[in-house]
């Protein structure tokens, strides 16, 4: 095993951590001179926070373990391609290098719906891409599937009528009654 797929396993099972938690299965994990420095996975159903992506989580926790913002010498291991969030995040954190496993067609930014890292920011990561693909899919194609099943013996959701009216803004509660739909 190379030690990039050393550290994916790590990656790995973070976002199985996700799963079990009923979160679409993405972890992340930094890596310092060959020492983990931060580990986690998707949080955005249980904290009820968009922002709460697994590789977001991870930065923020080697910012704080680091004590700056500043993560030259840290290299990003994530299950899944970054979303533009994400990216943004590695590129504001001077994450020197980005290791990831499968695609993601609908938000990658490493080259699926767009590639952050060739534009002409002010900081451009190294990037490795399909390390323990093979596993990483059937864990995401497994959590969708059951997905899919659970939704299919629950009430569809619907956008709230008054929504669509217009004639005032949705209920915080009612908007969010679909976990996860969106993203199958
Ligand atoms: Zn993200």
């Amino acid at each position: 095993m190379t030690q990039d797929e050393q550290y994916m396993q790590l990656a790995i099972a973070e976002a199985a951590k996700a799963a079990a938690e009923g979160e679409i299965p993405v972890g992340a994990v930094v890596v310092r001179r060959g020492e983990v420095v931060a580990a986690a996975h998707n949080r955005r159903e249980g904290g009820k926070n968009a922002l709460a992506h697994a590789e977001c989580l991870a930065i923020q926790e080697a910012c704080r373990i680091r004590g700056g913002w500043r993560l030259w010498d840290c290299d990003l291991y994530v299950t899944m391609e970054p979303c533009p969030m994400c990216a943004g995040a590695i590129i504001n954190s001077r994450i020197r290098r980005v290791v990831y496993g499968v695609s993601d067609a609908k938000a990658g930014c490493c080259g699926s719906v767009t590639d952050l890292f060739s534009l002409p920011f002010n900081h451009r990561p190294e990037v490795t891409a399909g390390v323990c693909a093979e596993e990483i899919t059937p864990l995401v194609q497994d959590f969708f599937a059951k997905l899919r099943e659970e939704l299919k013996t629950r009430p569809r959701w619907r956008k709230p009528a008054d929504a669509e009216t217009g004639s005032r803004a949705p209920k915080p509660e009612t908007n969010q009654a679909a976990p996860q739909e969106e993203a199958l």
